[in-house]
């Protein structure tokens, strides 16, 4: 009750004093208008411009399905051309059956990593450098695709022992178990994540001195984040293009932004995108997200379940899966998650979109940059399709589309910069 008093007086206060301010400033008041600021800003992008990035934005939804594809295709050869079989052979060398489990594991995710190796050059290579958006050479970009790879091989690794040891325990409930292990599991990685698995791919350090500084740890002094907790690092190693994150969990959360933002935007850009992060740290939205993410998991693991089930009862033989518990199941498993996740994007995409939205305004108000926001919306263009369809936007943007973002910037700017 006291709040929506408190809410009340502002508002009256903010009527009066805009009521006030028209009588004295009521040229610029009126003559602000919103969908014409919107639309000058759209043209900054010219046709040709605006026609690589549609293709470059437009080809990442066809990956999704020749990626979907790619999965199936690897799940065939494990599981029908004898690899899966042979993998097995080679772990049940050792009695230790968290060992054998640990052998096929590593076996698979390095085989998947091999096999998978054209389509991921493509993706993660080619296609980059034939848009302009990679500043990597071949090796570099393969030192750290291996690097990823070394990761994925411990953290997979041990997840895998964990899951399996779970799945033998608790028999039919296995996916129960399996949810929690997969949320502790990714709550451990966050947590880990700005202090062990980011300083391999790139340096971070505390804000360099500067002018610019003064005016971020204000604006993050104002929103009650500790000033030790906002970074940089040196994402120019791998592209040109801007951004900053909020990662961590727990006391390991921090703000980082990158030297891309730096060095290519003006003050107002950058305070509106620290205002967008800080946005993302005040409301909480790692803790939020792994609990949607942790929902999402457990329906999807109720339905892995039930696939997973009905097929080994029909062609479990023919596969060489004798059930839940066999390791030599995993490669069916990584093929009905894949399948899953392909049809759930437009839900996690709509979860993060949601989260992102929620910062957007909130880093309007800290930054009160307007402009600074709208013109940074417009530089992300450069990979994020600008002005996508209403349900193209809900199915494959994580973020709000250019135009949106451009559009909430010029309305807030309307109402709240007299
Ligand atoms: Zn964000």
């Amino acid at each position: 009750m006291k709040k929506i008093l408190l809410l009340s007086a502002i508002i009256f206060i903010c009527i009066f004093s805009a009521l006030h301010a028209q009588g004295t400033d009521s040229v610029t008041a009126t003559s602000f208008d919103p969908a014409a600021a919107t639309q000058k800003y759209l043209d900054i992008l010219s046709p040709a411009q605006k026609a690589k990035s549609d293709a470059y934005f437009e080809g990442g939804y066809w990956l999704i399905l020749w990626n979907l594809l790619y999965t199936l295709a690897l799940g065939f050869v494990f599981l029908r051309l004898g690899l899966s079989k042979w993998m097995k052979k080679i772990a049940q060398k050792v009695n230790n059956i968290n060992l054998q489990n640990l052998i096929y594991g590593l076996l698979y995710l390095l085989l998947a990593w091999i096999l998978s190796f054209p389509i991921s050059v493509y993706e993660g290579f080619c296609r980059e450098h034939q848009y302009g958006l990679s500043n990597m050479t071949f090796t570099g970009w393969l030192v750290e695709s291996l690097e990823q790879l070394g990761l994925t091989a411990i953290l997979g690794g041990v997840l895998l022992v964990v899951l399996y040891f779970a799945i033998r325990r608790t028999g039919k409930r296995w996916w129960i178990w399996g949810t929690a292990i997969v949320i502790a599991f990714t709550a451990f990685t966050a947590f880990i994540a700005p202090v062990f698995l980011m300083p391999i791919f790139n340096q971070y350090k505390p804000l360099e001195e500067g002018p610019i500084k003064a005016q971020i740890l204000s604006m993050a002094r104002a929103n009650n984040i500790p000033a030790d907790n906002v970074y940089e690092f040196d994402a120019s190693k791998q592209s040109n293009r801007i951004s900053a994150n909020v990662s961590g969990f727990a006391n390991t959360t921090r703000i980082s932004l990158n030297d891309n933002l730096l060095k290519r935007c003006t003050p107002a850009e950058i305070k509106s995108v620290m205002g967008h992060e800080m946005g993302h740290y005040v409301m909480n939205h790692v803790y939020k997200g792994i609990l949607e993410m942790g929902v999402l998991m457990f329906l999807s693991f109720a339905l892995v379940n039930w696939a997973f089930n009905t097929i080994v009862a029909r062609w479990g033989d023919k596969l060489s899966i004798t059930g839940i518990a066999d390791i030599a199941g995993l490669p069916l498993l990584a093929v009905i998650f894949s399948v899953l996740s392909f049809f759930t994007t437009p839900i996690s995409n709509s979860l993060t979109r949601t989260q992102e939205i929620e910062a957007d305004m909130f880093g309007l108000n800290a930054a009160r940059e307007p402009d600074g926001f709208a013109a940074v919306s417009m530089k992300l263009s450069e990979y994020r399709k600008i002005n996508p369809g209403h349900w193209e936007e809900i199915i494959f943007f994580d973020h709000p589309s250019g135009r949106v973002r451009v559009s909430t910037a010029m309305k807030w700017k309307a109402e709240n910069l007299k």
